[in-house]
């Protein structure tokens, strides 16, 4: 984009100047429809979601062997919600603002494998990947028990096969992981802002970690180039990739399963708010779509992004998705939010999604950090800085009558509404990284 194009751009959509200043900001969608008149921009269905869940389970008798740690919840892959009443408290007082209604945690932070929300997406495409060679190949059927995958004959036969993924961490863990475990042989391409505990812990899986010193548009375009070049890798696609999308979307109906158990209502009079850190987008839109399959037009999904790597909002906003990147306007996609540091958003989803999200919050990383020192102190709960992108916005969202109006939520139904935050990771951050993030919160 030249000088000229971003003057434009600025006097039609003045939100972008705020953008460039690095305020953090609130935007609520005004081209939000219902589902029935948003889904068919999605392209996928709930068949396909029911698909993916059943996939899932074929694998279970698998992960429960080659993850013990699955065992407990037999060998699915889960999360639990957690109520948060004291971080509750801690924000209306931070931001003098009253939260009405009931805040909750989804700890996604501490999924089995990977320990972030990759472990829902990255996970399912390397099965998907799997059965389907193994299938073609005349050594696997549906009606099999899959735990037959857990042997030397199968590792033998996937390490034919390479898989490459392009990433700033938490999918390349989720990814380099499972694949190898598998047997296949893995490149992880890994962008320069990837922690150092991260790209160990992958060599020490048996991983090939590629690093960049460039950012994670680049790490991908390079994981891409390489994969071209051999008919036997696959290249996961976090940018496109539908069968990540699906593998995210498997969370709606499970917490829909969650809340009933939990005596968690959510019908029109009472409203659920769910909170999601966006990078590329994938995580954050499969989880809403599976969510908006799930609840309806009774689920409202905001996503949160730094205010150093807002492209998603930036795409939404704007119509222009993946034509532009925040670097074209002169912002830097510097932040501590490990998974956030994206500069360009999925087109894919931006355009699946654009009318099934209520809107979309920035914040800055002292923000962030800050928060992480908050919920550690009041509840003991430990993650990474991105995750902590969603505990500003039930505070966004009571602020604004104007919105809950356009959603005729009045203030009987935000009073009996459910804010669940999504924790997106920490689960796995080494110790000695956790007290670093807690220094940088201020007291
Ligand atoms: C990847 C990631 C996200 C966002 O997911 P996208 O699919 O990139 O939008 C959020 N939080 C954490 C911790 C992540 O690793």
């Amino acid at each position: 984009m030249n000088t000229l194009d971003i003057e434009n751009l600025v006097v039609k959509f003045p939100l972008v100047q705020r953008l460039m200043d690095l305020e953090a900001v609130t935007w609520f969608n005004p081209n939000t429809t219902t589902l029935v008149e948003g889904l068919p921009y999605v392209g996928l269905t709930q068949n396909d979601v029911a698909e993916a869940e059943a996939r899932l389970q074929r694998f279970a008798p698998y992960l429960c062997l080659a993850f013990p740690e699955t065992q407990q919840t037999n060998g699915i892959i889960e999360s639990e919600v957690v109520a948060i009443p004291a971080m509750q408290g801690a924000l209306e007082q931070r931001y003098e603002q009253a939260i009405a209604g009931k805040m909750w945690l989804k700890k996604d932070s501490h999924l089995p494998i990977s320990g972030s929300i990759k472990a829902r997406g990255g996970i399912y495409e390397v099965l998907t990947h799997a059965e389907k060679l193994a299938i073609e190949a005349g050594m696997l059927s549906v009606d099999d028990d899959y735990s037959i995958l857990f042997s030397d004959k199968f590792r033998q036969f996937f390490s034919q096969y390479s898989i490459a993924v392009g990433s700033t961490g938490n999918l390349g863990m989720s990814i380099g992981i499972m694949s190898a475990k598998l047997g296949f042989s893995v490149s992880v391409h890994m962008s320069a802002d990837a922690r150092a505990w991260k790209k160990r812990k992958l060599r020490e899986h048996g991983v090939n970690v590629v690093e960049y010193q460039q950012d994670y548009g680049v790490a991908v375009a390079q994981g891409r180039k390489q994969a071209e070049s051999d008919p036997h890798c696959f290249f996961i696609d976090d940018e496109n990739s539908q069968t990540l999308f699906l593998g995210y979307a498997v969370a709606g109906g499970r917490l829909k399963k969650q809340f009933a158990q939990m005596n968690i209502q959510v019908d029109q009079d009472h409203p659920l708010f769910v909170y999601l850190p966006c990078g590329v987008g994938g995580g954050p839109g499969g989880v809403a779509f599976g969510l908006k399959l799930a609840f309806g037009d009774h689920v409202h999904c905001i996503f949160a992004e730094p205010t150093h790597s807002p492209c998603m909002l930036l795409g939404i906003h704007t119509g222009l998705h993946d034509h532009i990147a925040v670097q074209d306007l002169g912002i830097d996609n510097v932040t501590a939010a490990d998974g956030l540091a994206v500069g360009r958003a999925s087109g894919f989803v931006g355009r699946a999604m654009e009318r099934l999200l209520d809107g979309l919050y920035t914040l800055s990383d002292q923000e962030m950090y800050d928060l992480l020192g908050l919920l550690a102190a009041v509840e003991g709960i430990q993650l990474e800085p991105s995750a902590l992108a969603g505990m500003a916005g039930p505070a966004r969202v009571c602020a604004d009558p104007q919105y809950l109006d356009s959603h005729q939520i009045d203030a009987q139904r935000i009073a009996n509404a459910t804010h669940l935050v999504w924790a997106t990771g920490g689960g796995m951050v080494p110790e000695e990284e956790m007290a670093k993030y807690l220094a940088a919160a201020k007291r």
